[in-house]
């Protein structure tokens, strides 16, 4: 299992996929990406291998921020339904995640009690709990910052606001995640090797970490909302 994420002037499908296919030895039984630009967002997303999700996306639709994900099921059985990425009820939030939401079933009762979930994964409460928090009044990384104190468990995972088209949203938790760095571009990845076909610098994201990545910048903080500042190292791995 693996995610990906991609925010920067290229078209990012290739590169999502790509990523995705070097990820495959961690193993998985379903893999998705959701696309967004200006004009919305699209996911496409399939049971079984990278090949099938490759074959369903539509190579009209041009954007240039992205993630992906390959999963493996720990809760709901392989499906496209279950397979990630994710959707809140209000279509505004959408994850992909690694990992285990251990407290998901209390989240559900506690916070979500009305809310329909379409999948039987724990991960949908994350973009539930969005939903919720921005009902509440709250912009999108404090909603973000709310979400992680809430939730138990492992968890690498990229987030997607349609209403902010500009950034991807991250955390990290128990499962690896790096960022890497490029000009004009930022990219997300649970391995170095996924995205070596664009650059060869990076940084690592420690446990409950956040990281807001645009095109060109990057701001890292823990989930008090304090700034971290961590310099990029260069890695020696051959694509
Ligand atoms: N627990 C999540 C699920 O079953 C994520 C699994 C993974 O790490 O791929 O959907």
């Amino acid at each position: 299992c693996g995610i990906v994420g991609y925010i920067g002037h290229e078209d990012a499908k290739e590169i999502l996929v790509k990523g995705l296919e070097k990820l495959e030895y961690r193993g998985y039984d379903s893999a998705g990406i959701a696309l967004m630009n200006n004009e919305g967002l699209q996911i496409f997303k399939e049971k079984g291998r990278i090949a099938a999700l490759r074959a369903c996306i539509n190579q009209d639709v041009m954007a240039d921020i992205g993630i992906g994900h390959t999963r493996w099921a720990t809760h709901g059985q392989p499906s496209r339904t279950n397979a990630h990425p994710h959707q809140s009820s209000s279509g505004r939030f959408t994850i992909v995640h690694n990992g285990i939401i251990e407290n998901y079933e209390e989240i559900k009762k506690t916070y979500l009690p009305d809310v329909e979930h379409v999948s039987d994964t724990d991960t949908e409460v994350i973009a539930h709990l969005m939903d919720r928090f921005v009902k509440d009044g709250l912009d999108t990384e404090p909603a973000f910052l709310e979400t992680l104190k809430i939730v138990k468990g492992s968890y690498a995972l990229a987030l997607l606001d349609q209403e902010n088209t500009e950034a991807i949203y991250i955390a990290k938790n128990k499962s690896p995640l790096l960022i890497g760095i490029g000009e004009g571009f930022h990219v997300v990845s649970s391995d170095a090797i996924a995205m070596l076909q664009v650059t060869d610098q990076f940084i690592e994201l420690m446990d409950k970490e956040i990281a807001v990545l645009k095109q060109d910048s990057l701001s890292i903080k823990n989930l008090q909302g304090e700034n971290i500042t961590r310099s990029p190292y260069r890695t020696e791995l051959d694509a």
